[in-house]
C-alpha cells in the first residue's frame, strides 16, 4: 500500500495523473517550481468529445453481459454495464472513458451474430425489446456515449419477408416485384456466389452463405426501403451506423462506390452531424479509393491484426516508420475527403484476438494500444482487449467472441457457438474486469489513461500531422499534430530497453513542456520521462505529450 501511495504521490507531482483517484490532488498540490523542474506543464482539463472523434467500443452483445441467465447477451446486460464504460465524468472514475458504442447486429435475426437481419427495424427478442433500447440511447446520453449500430444492407437473411416474397414470386414467374430486390439470375448466367432458389431454375446471389442473399442496392424501392430503415434509427437516437461489408456493394457492372456515396449522403440529409464507418476488408488503395465517396470513416484493415503496422511496430520499435506511414496516410485520405477521419484498431470479432499474436505479453500489449490509440481519427477497442482476452490458436469465430469476463465464471454462462480449443475460462482470461479496477498496472488502467490524455489533449484525434520528428534512433520519434491553431507533439520511444535522450526543437512546434504520458511498463517503476531545456529523456516504451 505504500508502494502504491508512493507512487501516486510521485504521479500527481509529475503531473503526469496517470490515476483518476489523483486528478483533483493534482491541481492543487502541484507548484509551478515542481513542473519547470521536471519539464512539466499542467495538463488540460479532460473534456468529453462533442464531435464525431471518439474512443469507441465494439460489443459483440451476444457476449458482453447477459443480464436474465438466459445464456445470451442483451441489451439490459449492457445498460448495467455502462458505468464500466463510462461513467459520465471524465475526470475520474474507474470506468475507461471510453465516448462511443458500435453494437454489432441487434435487429431480429435466426443467428447469434444477427448479420442475417430478418426485420431491420426491430430488436432481436433474446436481446430485449425496443424499450431496453430506448432506455440505453437515454443512458447513454447521460453520459456522453453515442451508439452506432450495425447496418447490414449489403444482405438481407433468407428469412426477410423481401426475400421470401421474391421466391414465391420467381415461381409464379414474376420477375418485376421483389425479385428486383435481390440479384436473381438464369442458370446460364450465374456465377461464382450463387445459389439455387429451390423448386425453379433460378439463382440468386450470396457470397457469404445461402442464409444470406444480395440486395440489388441500385434498385430505387431498394434505397427507399434502406432510408426509411436509416431513419428509424436515428429517430431512436443513434448517431449512425457501421455498414457491414460495403466492398460486396458490387450490383450488376458497378464496383457499389455509387451506393456507398448514396448512404453516407443519405445519412447526412437524414441527421447533419451523424457518423458514418465502413468495413472495407481490404488493402490502402481500395481503402483511400473510397473515401472519394463521402464516407466520413472506415476501419483501418491495413495497419491491423497480427501483420498490420501497429504490431510491427511493437515487435521492431520502429516507431519513425510508424509515424510516417501515419502522415502519408492521414494525408492520402483526407485528399480524397477532406473531412475523412481514420479509424484504427487491433481486432474486431473476425479476428484472432490480439493479445495472442502481442504474444500475452502485458508491456506489448499496453504499447500497441499506446500506439492505436494515439493515432489520428477515431480508434475502435474490442470489448475484452481493455483485458487482454485470449483466443484459441484455433482459425474461428467462435473463439474471437468468448463471453467477456466480468467475474471470470461467464464462459459456463454464456453460450457461444462453435468455439474451438477453449474448454475453460482458464483458457482465455488472463484477468477479469473485477480483478483489472483494482490492479494498478493492468492494461485497462493504461487504456484509461490513454483514454484521458486524449481527453486533455483533442488535437491528438483531430490534428493534422504536419511534420514527423526524427532523431537518431528508428525507435524513438514523434509527430506534431495541429489542430484548431493549437500544436503539439506526441512522441515514443518504442524500444523495450533503451532510454532515449536527445534534442527536440520547437521550429515546428513552440512547446512548454510536457502535459502527460504513458507508459508500458509497471507503473510503480519512478523513472518518467523529463525535460530540459529541448533535451527530453524517455524512458523505453513510453509516449510523451508535448503542448
Ligand atoms: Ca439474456
Ligand atoms: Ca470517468
Amino acid at each position: 500500500m505504500i508502494k502504491k501511495l508512493i507512487a501516486i504521490a510521485m504521479a500527481a507531482a509529475l503531473s503526469v495523473c496517470a490515476f483518476s483517484a489523483c486528478s483533483t490532488d493534482n491541481n492543487n498540490t502541484s507548484s509551478s517550481s515542481q513542473n519547470t523542474s521536471s519539464g512539466n506543464v499542467q495538463p488540460q482539463k479532460a473534456v468529453q468529445s462533442a464531435d464525431n472523434y471518439r474512443n469507441f467500443y465494439q460489443i459483440f452483445v451476444n457476449s458482453f453481459c447477459d443480464s436474465n441467465d438466459d445464456s445470451v447477451g442483451d441489451i439490459p446486460g449492457i445498460i448495467s454495464k455502462l458505468d464500466y464504460l463510462n461513467d459520465g465524468d471524465p475526470e475520474k472514475g474507474d470506468d475507461i472513458g471510453i465516448d462511443g458504442i458500435w453494437l454489432t447486429p441487434i435487429a431480429k435475426s435466426s443467428s447469434y451474430h444477427k448479420y442475417d437481419v430478418e426485420d431491420y427495424c426491430s430488436i432481436d427478442p433474446n436481446f430485449g425489446t425496443m424499450e431496453d433500447f430506448e432506455k440505453l440511447i437515454a443512458e447513454c446520453n447521460k453520459r456522453g456515449i453515442n451508439v452506432i449500430t450495425d447496418l447490414v444492407v449489403n444482405h438481407s437473411s433468407n428469412k426477410h419477408e423481401w426475400f421470401v416474397k421474391a421466391c414465391e414470386e420467381v415461381k409464379q414467374g414474376n420477375f418485376d416485384g421483389y425479385a428486383k430486390y435481390y440479384h436473381i439470375v438464369k442458370e446460364e448466367d450465374k456465377t461464382t456466389g450463387y445459389r439455387l432458389i429451390e423448386g425453379t431454375n433460378y439463382y440468386y446471389e450470396a457470397n457469404f452463405s445461402d442464409t444470406m442473399p444480395e440486395l440489388n442496392l441500385s434498385n430505387p424501392d431498394v434505397r427507399a426501403e434502406i432510408k426509411k430503415i436509416m431513419k428509424f434509427w436515428f429517430d431512436k437516437g443513434v448517431s449512425g451506423f457501421r455498414l457491414d461489408a460495403i466492398k460486396y456493394y458490387d450490383t450488376g457492372g458497378d464496383d457499389g462506390k455509387d451506393f456507398c456515396k448514396w448512404i453516407s449522403d443519405t445519412a447526412h440529409e437524414l441527421k447533419k452531424d451523424s457518423y458514418i464507418v465502413g468495413e472495407n476488408w481490404s488493402g490502402t488503395g481500395q481503402i483511400s479509393d473510397w473515401y472519394s465517396t463521402g464516407i466520413d470513416s472506415q476501419f483501418n484493415f491495413p495497419m491491423s491484426s497480427a501483420i498490420g503496422d501497429y504490431v510491427t511496430t511493437v515487435r521492431t520499435g520502429n516507431v519513425k516508420k510508424l509515424y510516417t506511414t501515419m502522415q502519408s496516410w492521414q494525408k492520402n485520405i483526407r485528399s480524397k475527403n477532406k473531412n475523412a477521419i481514420d479509424s484504427p484498431f487491433l481486432s474486431n470479432h473476425d479476428m484472432v484476438r490480439s493479445a495472442a499474436y502481442l504474444v500475452k505479453n502485458l508491456e506489448n500489449e499496453k504499447l500497441a494500444a499506446m500506439l492505436y490509440m494515439l493515432s489520428p481519427g477515431t480508434p475502435y477497442i474490442y470489448y475484452g482487449e481493455e483485458l487482454g482476452i485470449l483466443g484459441s490458436d484455433k482459425d474461428n469465430d467462435g473463439t474471437y467472441r468468448l463471453p467477456m469476463p466480468w467475474e471470470g465464471d461467464e464462459l459456463d454462462k454464456i453460450n457461444v457457438p462453435n468455439i474451438v480449443g477453449i474448454t475453460s475460462a482458464e483458457d482465455y482470461v488472463v484477468t477479469t474486469v473485477k480483478d483489472a479496477q483494482k490492479d494498478d498496472n493492468s492494461l485497462l488502467k493504461t487504456y484509461q489513461q490513454i483514454i484521458k490524455l486524449k481527453l486533455q489533449n483533442p488535437e491528438i484525434a483531430r490534428g493534422t500531422i504536419t511534420k514527423v520528428i526524427e532523431t537518431s534512433e528508428s525507435y524513438a520519434a514523434g509527430y506534431v499534430t495541429e489542430y484548431d491553431g493549437n500544436k503539439i507533439i506526441v512522441f515514443c520511444n518504442a524500444d523495450k530497453t533503451e532510454t532515449f535522450s536527445g534534442e527536440i526543437s520547437k521550429s515546428d512546434c513552440d512547446y512548454s513542456g510536457i502535459a502527460g504520458q504513458v507508459t508500458a511498463r509497471d507503473v510503480t517503476d519512478s523513472e518518467q520521462a523529463k525535460l530540459e531545456g529541448t533535451t527530453i529523456t524517455v524512458p523505453p516504451m513510453t509516449a510523451v505529450i508535448l503542448r
